[in-house]
């Protein structure tokens, strides 16, 4: 599978038509990054029917700028760690990938770690980047004040700051939005940041910084988070309705953190707070997810592509509701590359995190078991929109071909079918996107 078959689904639309088609095949993750690879102004970010955000573009886009697009929206193109970052030394692991480093891991903070996701690994690592004079600015998400069930992109230069994006948003995020007036702002005060984003915004960046080197100059570091995928708008309202609450009354909402995770939190406007347990908002498995379909068929949900990838450290992937009483929140951590692994060091040596101990890859499969199944299940989910004619990434340096021979033909099958049924039912499918609300294009 190529970008020969990407190619030929395109042939002959206009770019603006070639740029629909992946929100069409539902492959758009709403991550932004293709409104910087246009020339300003020519493609809005904005609300569309489904109350999610998709990208509109003017008719001056061009094939030019749309076969740049498609080399970079991680929902055409996921490639793994570049070759520059990965040594001779560093073990390669056909489903986790190429690490140095996996060990237990969490905020030296108490507090911090209490507010954080999980043990708050990465809220340490941007206090400890931008506190230590590292980088200038800290390139996150936190909870907006207009969309409370989703994220926003959130530059960061002081305490305060990192500290309110602490927590998960599994809401929409475009956190590489406008990556470009970014770098143009860094690069005329001199500025450097590190990145701290799902895999799919790490795998942006990456694709991004084959086309722009000041990327690569001007940010230090990516670190991801381990991702099984968010909820979109529909699949939000139906969850907050099974606890008799509406969508559009929704003032604030805090997915997780204050403990293992601590419940998720509602903030309605008439001033009441709602509390659920984390395990009865997402249910029991991951059907019950409500997960975008480009989420489904995930190349990448473990951050191949990043320094530093935390992950949760749950036996079967879930918390117990007795692990959410004593664990005060443990990270799982990926370290990719000897620059994550030199910045974790330099971390935990001025106090900011605390390392636990060693983890094998044996250990994430145990704590990851979906990120495991998902990995293995890619190609022949990929294979079954190839088939059908869909749009899907084509993942490069991501072991999928190699997992996939080594999987058993009755898997394979069963994803393959699986994904074609889906396909059928029209789940991979979007509406083409037309602006529902607000512009902020
Ligand atoms: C959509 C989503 C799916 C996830 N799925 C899994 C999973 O399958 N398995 C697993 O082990 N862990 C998963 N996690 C990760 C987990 O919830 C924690 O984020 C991770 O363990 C890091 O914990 P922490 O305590 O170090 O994070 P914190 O210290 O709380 O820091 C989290 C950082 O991530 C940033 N952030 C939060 N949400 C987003 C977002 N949507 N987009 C971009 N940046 C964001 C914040 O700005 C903050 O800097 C998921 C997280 C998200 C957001």
């Amino acid at each position: 599978m190529s970008e020969k078959h990407l190619e030929n689904l395109q042939k002959g639309l206009s770019p603006v038509e070639r740029l629909n088609l992946i929100t069409e095949h539902a492959m758009c993750i709403g991550c932004g990054i293709c409104r910087s690879v246009a020339k300003r102004g020519r493609i809005a970010f904005v609300p569309v029917q489904n109350g999610t955000l998709r990208p509109i573009a003017d008719q001056s886009l061009t094939h030019g700028e749309m076969d740049r697009i498609v080399d970079i929206c991680p929902g055409t193109r996921v490639d793994g760690l570049p070759e520059h970052e990965i040594r001779p030394d560093s073990h390669v692991d056909s489903v986790w990938g190429v690490w140095r480093e996996i060990y237990a891991c969490w905020s030296a903070e108490p507090a911090v770690r209490h507010q954080a996701a999980t043990g708050g690994v990465l809220t340490g690592l941007g206090l400890y980047l931008v506190e230590g004079g590292e980088v200038d600015f800290l390139l996150h998400a936190r909870a907006p004040d207009e969309y409370p069930t989703f994220g926003e992109q959130h530059v960061s230069r002081h305490r305060e700051q990192v500290l309110r994006g602490s927590g998960s948003r599994y809401g929409p995020t475009a956190t590489v939005i406008d990556i470009a007036g970014i770098l143009d702002s860094a690069e005329r005060a001199g500025e450097t940041f590190a990145f701290i984003g799902t895999p799919c915004d790490v795998s942006a960046l990456r694709n991004y910084a084959r086309h722009d080197s000041r990327l690569d100059a001007r940010c230090r570091y990516m670190l991801a988070m381990v991702c099984g995928g968010f909820m979109e708008p529909d699949a939000s309202r139906r969850v907050l309705r099974r606890f008799g609450l509406e969508f559009d009354d929704v003032e604030s909402l805090r997915y997780r953190g204050y403990g293992c995770p601590g419940p998720t939190t509602v903030r309605i406007r008439s001033g009441q707070t709602v509390r659920m347990n984390y395990l009865d908002f997402w249910g029991d498995d991951e059907s019950t997810w409500g997960l975008p379909p480009r989420c489904k068929i995930c190349p990448d949900g473990i951050g191949d592509a990043a320094d530093i990838v935390a992950a949760d450290t749950w036996d079967g992937g879930s918390p117990t509701r007795q692990g959410q009483e004593d664990d005060p929140g443990t990270n799982a951590i990926l370290v990719r590359t000897p620059r994550g692994e030199s910045l974790m060091n330099r971390a935990i040596d001025a106090g900011y995190l605390v390392r636990g101990p060693d983890m094998t890859c044996g250990d994430m499969n145990r704590v990851q078991p979906h990120q495991q199944a998902r990995k293995r299940a890619a190609w022949a989910r990929h294979e079954a929109l190839g088939e059908s004619g869909q749009v899907f990434p084509v993942a490069r340096g991501l072991r999928l071909r190699r997992l996939h021979g080594d999987n058993t033909e009755a898997f394979n099958r069963r994803e393959r079918e699986g994904t074609a049924e889906r396909i059928r039912m029209g789940k991979f499918s979007e509406e083409t996107p037309v602006a529902s609300v607000r512009e902020d294009g």
